[in-house]
């Protein structure tokens, strides 16, 4: 059964009656372009077919109840008197949008509804963007304000960052706001700007899943990003999106050699993440593939924030010949690798890839064949 149909028959069940509306949001995979954001640069991730949805009819009281079907559990809060958590549970995504959209001047009203999603939690494929969107349109559903991508995906951002606590860049909310069916989304992280482009003809998204997941990531990104402000900061420039790689080359020499690292890759990895979106445009997956192997080489030797777990995905799924490109995607040092292969190979891809990868390390992977899909909207009625 589809997660619509189960998030419908479920609300029945427990309201007795249909939903007034059931509301889906994405979550999103990085293709090209890490640790560019916080560089002011860009990004280029796709939707994924795996979403949040929320079965839901109005209230009139003010209130919100929510029946989250993946934690078993029932929740409420008044819209006039909302809490900040001290420890974060599934609720205060919930509770942190509703706070934000008032802040921000949305007048909102109540809803009870049935959550429930299949976008794996906490491995990097941004369930909770999927959670914060789908909640800020069932509020749109039932509150009559107007649906502008860029500001939900902004007031969601703000929710994340806030209330929930975590130091997310623009990307997770703005492509589960504004993903398209069988299209990359290339984000300007500065000026917020989108551009889409089609994914090649015959190719196909895996997603990889080390099944490893590290504590270091958030020292080590609190340091890379003060090494890119620094080097920035040498050049006298708002950002390292603000030098081109033949200006780098020539200037790089004045950098120690840390830093001059750090910086070549976030240089070389804002025109690749260009690049490849002249690659899609042309139908060329070999050349968008290349430019992931390419992205990935320069995560691991300049950037320096991929794993062994990682490495050993990406070789397993580089060796195979109907790969086109694979390379570690999100934050790093454990998660998610993404693959572009051949679609009429990627079923016996994912079983390869498994079976090499835990023979090569002994961890579990989760491969999955994704599809580009659209951004947060509203499927019934
Ligand atoms: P991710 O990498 O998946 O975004 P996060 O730690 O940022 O991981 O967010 C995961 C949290 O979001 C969960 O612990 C839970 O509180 C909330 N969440 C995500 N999806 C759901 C869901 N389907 N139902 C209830 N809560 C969810
Ligand atoms: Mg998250």
């Amino acid at each position: 059964m589809s997660l619509a149909n189960k998030v419908r028959e479920r609300f029945a069940a427990e309201f007795a009656a249909d939903p007034a509306f059931v509301v889906r949001a994405p979550g999103r995979v990085n293709l090209i372009g890490e640790h560019t954001d916080y560089n002011d640069g860009f990004v280029f991730p796709l939707a994924i077919d795996r979403a949040t949805f929320i079965a839901l009819r109005p209230r009139n009281d003010n209130r919100v109840l929510a029946i989250s079907l993946d934690m078993d559990d029932r929740r409420e809060f008044a819209l006039g008197d909302l809490r900040s958590p001290t420890e974060v549970d599934w609720i205060d995504y919930l509770i942190g949008v509703a706070w934000v959209l008032q802040e921000r001047g949305y007048p909102l009203s109540g809803w009870e509804g049935v959550v429930s999603g299949d976008v794996p939690i906490g491995s990097g494929l941004s369930s909770s963007a999927a959670l914060e969107l789908a909640t800020a349109r069932a509020f749109h559903c039932v509150s009559g304000f107007g649906w502008d991508t860029q500001a939900m995906a902004l007031a969601c951002q703000k929710a994340e960052n806030e209330w929930l606590g975590v130091n997310c860049g623009i990307m997770d909310q703005m492509i589960s706001a504004a993903g398209l069916q069988d299209r990359a989304l290339l984000i300007d992280c500065r000026s917020l700007q989108t551009d889409s482009a089609p994914l090649p003809a015959g190719s196909a998204v895996v997603i990889l899943d080390t099944g490893t997941r590290r504590g270091l990531v958030d020292s080590a990104y609190n340091e890379r990003r003060q090494q890119c402000e620094a080097a920035a900061r040498h050049f006298g420039l708002p950002a390292l999106r603000d030098i081109d790689s033949a200006t780098f080359a020539e200037r790089a020499h004045e950098l120690d050699g840390l830093s001059r690292k750090r910086a070549r890759h976030v240089v070389t990895e804002n025109e690749r993440t260009l690049r490849a979106r002249d690659a899609m445009n042309a139908g060329d997956a070999l050349a968008l593939g290349a430019l992931m192997i390419e992205s990935h080489v320069s995560l691991r030797d300049e950037f320096e924030v991929s794993s062994p777990a990682l490495d050993a995905i990406v070789n397993c799924a580089n060796a195979e010949p109907d790969c086109y490109g694979a390379r570690m995607t999100g934050a790093g040092f454990g998660g998610c690798a993404v693959a572009l292969v051949r679609t009429e190979s990627a079923n016996d891809f994912v079983e390869r890839v498994s079976k090499r990868y835990l023979e090569a390390t002994g961890n579990q992977p989760s491969l999955y064949v994704t599809r580009a899909s659209a951004g947060a909207a509203t499927v019934y009625p």
